[in-house]
């Protein structure tokens, strides 16, 4: 924890959150929300371990999930919507979840 700050803060105070776009707490609708990024190697503390795999998972902060949380922690739905998969195919969930398919 001697790392310097990072000043993005999610909800519930956590101050620890990976290096992607992050939603200002408050909003609604899973379509404004929901994010691709590429998948932590593992999450521990809210913070990404070990690096980053290939692949990329769809993050809808709407549907309940968290960036935050690891993949264990997460609702069977959540892990399903998050894959991972590999780009193309993660976009196309996406876009899908947002209705724009
Ligand atoms: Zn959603």
């Amino acid at each position: 924890m001697s790392s310097p700050v990072n000043p993005v803060v999610v909800d519930d105070n956590r101050p620890a959150t990976p290096p992607v776009a992050v939603v200002p707490a408050g909003q609604s609708g899973h379509g404004r929300t929901a994010f691709v990024r590429r998948q932590p190697a593992r999450i521990v503390d809210g913070r990404c371990e070990g690096g980053y795999t290939d692949l990329f998972e769809l993050i809808c902060p709407g549907c309940g999930d968290r960036p935050y949380l690891d993949y264990s922690e997460v609702a069977p739905r959540l892990q399903w919507l998050r894959g991972p998969r590999p780009l193309e195919a993660a976009l196309a969930v996406y876009h899908k979840h947002i209705g724009q398919a």
